[in-house]
């Protein structure tokens, strides 16, 4: 069994306003990052882990992180690349290059509060459907609205998820949907498409259905200065 967490730190942090990049900001001493990277040295599912960050920072990352932290199962640490799918993509070549993989599980450092249970309940999905998202019910009302702010449509609330990571998908099925995405990469700022997630790629590029798994709601990705206020709220009930 080899089940491989990609986690993705290779972002600009922009939203934050801050001088130090999000994933190495402290919540309770601990930088970001480390919160998710150790739930997955933790699990029992997940065998490696490669952790992809902007170039300037593999070396840091390799100090201040992996060895500082003692992450075992950390097995590299690779530059991503400008867009959240070119920082995927970068994982899958390395882990391609290692012989493949059974399972992917791709995650966004900016999430810290995974869980092992989010984890196993996505394993157990993935083995029977390859292509497993964490996600969870939307609370508020959604709208799709047009450029101009204008709503088009609300779809029905019951229907309406949020999706989180990890995304999980059986290896070939996730090399197979981002090989498709490389042949058709310069198409995609022409037709004014941004690929924001994993299974959108798989949506896309693969006639494999994607299923949603319970997530959970503090799952919560850390974008803003205020997500790191509700974030330490989350840590001191959890303490
Ligand atoms: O920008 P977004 O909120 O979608 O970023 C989600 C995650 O993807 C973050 O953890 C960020 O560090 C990572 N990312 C990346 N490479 C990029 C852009 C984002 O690894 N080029």
């Amino acid at each position: 069994m080899k089940n491989v967490a990609i986690v993705l730190a290779a972002g600009s942090g922009s939203r934050m306003n801050s001088d130090v990049k999000k994933q190495y900001m402290l919540l309770n001493d601990k930088p970001l990052m480390v919160y998710c990277l150790e739930v997955f040295e933790e699990s029992k599912t997940i065998t490696d882990i490669i952790l992809v960050t902007s170039k300037e920072d593999v070396e840091s990352c390799n100090d201040d992180i992996v060895d500082r932290y003692g992450l075992t199962k950390v097995r590299a640490v690779i530059p991503g690349g400008k867009e959240r799918y070119d920082s995927v993509m970068a994982g899958l070549d390395k882990i391609r290059k290692e012989g493949g993989a059974d399972y992917v599980f791709i995650h966004d450092a900016a999430r810290p509060f995974v869980t092992d249970d989010i984890i196993e309940r996505l394993y157990e999905d993935v083995v029977r459907t390859h292509a497993s998202v964490a996600a969870v019910k939307s609370k508020d009302t959604v709208k799709i609205a047009n450029n101009a702010d204008y709503v088009v449509s609300t779809p029905n609330r019951e229907l309406t998820w949020i999706i989180q990571t990890p995304q999980t998908f059986s290896y070939s099925l996730a090399l197979e949907a981002y090989d498709k995405l490389r042949e058709e990469e310069d198409g995609l700022a022409c037709q004014g498409i941004k690929v924001t997630d994993d299974a959108m790629v798989v949506e896309t590029w693969t006639d494999h259905r994607v299923r949603l798994i319970e997530g959970s709601y503090e799952n919560i990705k850390v974008t803003t200065p205020e997500d790191m206020d509700i974030a330490l709220a989350i840590i001191n009930r959890k303490i």
